[in-house]
């Protein structure tokens, strides 16, 4: 491929977006509307992830009498249970898929995944919608149904919103939860909303959650704004303060936050991985030291593509997903001393660039970001506003980048007897404690064609002299004799063979391997 002027233009372009992009450092903040809060703090149990176990403040209640609840009628006739994920794929080819397909029926030891996008901007972040979320004093609509209908053909069950203090302290958590037309609104006990359900068409529903990022910290679901100052400051007081406001603890783009800083600041979880943090140039050479530009020549044919047998643009991920090497090393040492859960940000804001790719989209389509990864809350029961909050302080989540296809039957706990212990929370070494893991399987309704994915799975341990690899398979469950206490966590690489037919020129890219899924933690404790 020769580089064109246009191709040297693009590049540039993309370059300079990518990087000049303000990522999410949320400046000053202008006004405060604190209310009264009475939630004091996290929930602590280490049980089923279930609604019943958050506070009782935030047990969310809809205002209309029906359909309250997060079934998801996708699949309403399928039986429950059967996973029609399992079923084998089409002899040939699909055209690419735009969305995602149900996880419901999809079940692990009769609990199901929700999909989760934790760290997105709407028009209430004043950097969203290419820099001008709301001209003339009101929101851009145009780009709020670009997000509205991301996440429904994406099929989200449900979205933590993370708008900066800029625009979001101007409004209040009951506008922030972006309600339209006949969506639902979830209050909590004192009535104030705190969540908002989107109708999609064809019966899928999602759970707007708000919650704010500044550059000291990302609250994941407010009952209300803190008191005036919270945001801008990172400390003990500050995030207790959010928390009182109902927020779960979070801080976003880990890579580039001092580890000894976080220990103090009573963290429920962090970012293990941040789309910007693998694509800004800066961020790539000074927090993940890596080549700054090194991903531009395999990722311009998805974007820019000269040939007539292009990639598909939703796939450009299998040209820069790396891991966020810092991030990981943060979840490593502070799961030394305390329990914390990770998330994938995708952070998108639709203000990257607007031109248009192939599939007739731009770039950095709300929809294309949404698509590329997400989280994986395993909650037993019913999805609501305190069982999503409450599988995030409780660490059940996992992190699946999808565009490589859908993983389904992901498991890891650690078993003692009869006693489950399930991802995300900590137990104590005893004798007879095993580490079981399971690889998950291809989605039959994931795009595929030809040959199917050469997957292999690694378990780590990480202890205070650093991390080391415990376990190596590529077939079903392993169960490890755990015979020291460390920061335990899988990961599951894929070469993505089954994508050859999507990615036309850009082929050599399924024989890379690429994290798949990341597990969250299990702290094993001396
Ligand atoms: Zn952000
Ligand atoms: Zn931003």
């Amino acid at each position: 491929m020769g580089l064109t002027s246009r191709t040297l233009a693009s590049l540039a372009s993309l370059a300079l977006l990518l990087s000049a992009s303000p990522a999410c450092s949320g400046s000053g903040q202008t006004s405060s509307a604190s209310a009264g809060a009475t939630e004091s703090g996290p929930a602590t149990t280490t049980g089923a992830a279930t609604g019943s176990t958050d506070t009782a403040t935030e047990s969310a209640t809809a205002t209309s009498t029906e359909g309250s609840t997060g079934t998801d009628t996708d699949t309403t006739g399928g039986d429950p249970g059967q996973c029609p994920g399992d079923a084998p794929p089409p002899a040939t080819p699909e055209p690419w898929a735009r969305g995602q397909a149900p996880l419901q029926g999809c079940e692990v030891r009769g609990v199901r995944d929700y999909r989760a996008i934790i760290h997105l901007h709407s028009p209430h972040s004043h950097d969203a919608c290419d820099g001008d979320p709301q001209p003339g004093g009101e929101l851009d609509e145009s780009c709020l149904a670009d997000l509205r209908a991301a996440l429904c053909v994406n099929r989200i069950d449900v979205a933590f919103l993370t708008d900066h203090p800029v625009h979001a302290m101007e409004a209040t958590i009951e506008e922030m939860v972006l309600s339209r037309g006949d969506d639902e609104l979830v209050r909590d006990e004192e009535d104030r909303v705190i969540g908002n359900w989107i109708r999609c068409e064809g019966g899928h529903r999602t759970l707007i959650i708000p919650g704010v990022e500044s550059g000291s910290m990302m609250p994941l679901g407010l009952h209300a704004h803190p008191p005036e100052g919270t945001y801008g400051e990172s400390s003990p007081d500050s995030f207790a303060a959010a928390k009182a406001a109902g927020g779960v603890a979070w801080v976003a783009h880990t890579e580039g936050r001092d580890i000894d800083e976080l220990a103090t600041l009573g963290l429920d979880g962090i970012e293990l991985y941040q789309l910007h943090a693998n694509l800004d140039p800066e961020i790539r050479e000074e927090d993940l030291g890596l080549d700054p530009n090194g991903f531009l020549t395999d990722v311009l044919p998805f974007f820019f593509p000269d040939s007539d047998d292009p990639p598909e643009p939703d796939l450009a991920t299998t040209s820069f997903v790396v891991p966020n090497e810092p991030s990981i090393v943060a979840l490593e040492t502070l799961g030394q001393d305390q329990r914390l859960t990770i998330s994938a940000g995708t952070d998108a804001h639709q203000n990257v660039s607007a031109q248009k790719t192939p599939d007739g989209e731009r770039v950095d389509s709300y929809r294309r970001m949404i698509r590329w990864f997400n989280n994986r809350l395993r909650i037993g029961g019913e999805l609501t506003v305190a069982s999503a909050k409450a599988a995030l302080r409780q660490g059940r989540n996992h992190i699946v980048f999808e565009s490589f296809g859908n993983p389904l039957g992901f498991d890891l706990f650690a078993r003692a007897g009869d006693v489950i212990t399930e991802l995300g929370a900590e137990v104590e070494l005893v004798p007879g404690l095993t580490i079981e893991a399971t690889l998950p399987h291809l989605d039959g309704r994931s795009p595929q064609g030809g040959e199917a994915p050469e997957l292999r799975a690694v378990l780590y341990r990480a202890d205070g002299e650093g991390r080391s690899v415990v376990g190596e398979w590529s077939e079903g469950t392993f169960a490890y004799q755990v015979d020291a206490p460390g920061v335990y966590r899988v990961e599951v690489l894929i070469r993505p063979r089954h994508l050859v037919p999507y990615l036309g020129t850009s082929a050599a890219l399924a024989e890379v391997e690429r994290v798949w899924v990341y597990s969250g933690a299990i702290f094993v404790r001396g």
